[in-house]
């Protein structure tokens, strides 16, 4: 598992690497060498590092499938900004949107578990490819008026999430 392509399942053809929290989202949202602590992950998979940069959370891909998924980044890039200026977005956008966090959730998912060595021995049944809008999807979205900027993930460091990645924040 660990070096297979987190799109297609099977071992890369022309390997590269995929930002599976996107490099556009990083560089967004703050400087993209800022540390992500994860002391938990440190604490399961011995010599792991418990502080990495955002932008060196890369894992396998193909170099066809990334390149392929690479217009559903620059959509989504797209109506992030327009959210962000509250401007009016469509159904078909919302389903762009809804379709590439499927692609972040089970990128996160599969670079969770390579990154910690997978613990508990998960075998995925699917990758990025085979799960976009596949099963119903919803997600919500608060507009904090108070708090720290920038960008955080929350739920997928949680066993639950390595078993079941079905929800995350
Ligand atoms: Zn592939």
């Amino acid at each position: 598992m660990p070096s297979d392509c987190i799109f297609c399942g099977q071992r890369p053809i022309d390997r590269n690497k995929e930002h599976v929290i996107p490099f556009w989202l990083i560089e967004m949202t703050g400087d993209p060498n800022r540390q992500l602590n994860l002391p938990y992950f440190a604490s399961i998979r011995e010599g792991l590092s418990d502080s990495f940069a955002f932008k060196s959370l890369v894992f396998p891909a193909c170099e066809s499938c990334n390149s392929g998924f690479s217009h559903l980044e620059e959509e989504a890039k797209v109506i992030v900004l327009k959210m962000l200026r509250f401007e009016e977005v469509d159904s078909v956008s919302i389903n762009t949107f809804l379709d590439w966090l499927d692609k972040v959730r089970i990128g996160l998912w599969l670079g969770t578990l390579n990154l910690i060595g997978n613990p508990t021995g998960i075998v995925p049944k699917f990758h990025i490819a085979k799960r976009l809008a596949a099963k119903d999807r919803m997600v919500v979205i608060h507009r904090c008026e108070e708090g720290p900027t920038g960008l955080g993930v929350f739920g997928t460091t949680l066993p639950m999430f390595w078993h079941r990645p079905v929800c995350f924040s």
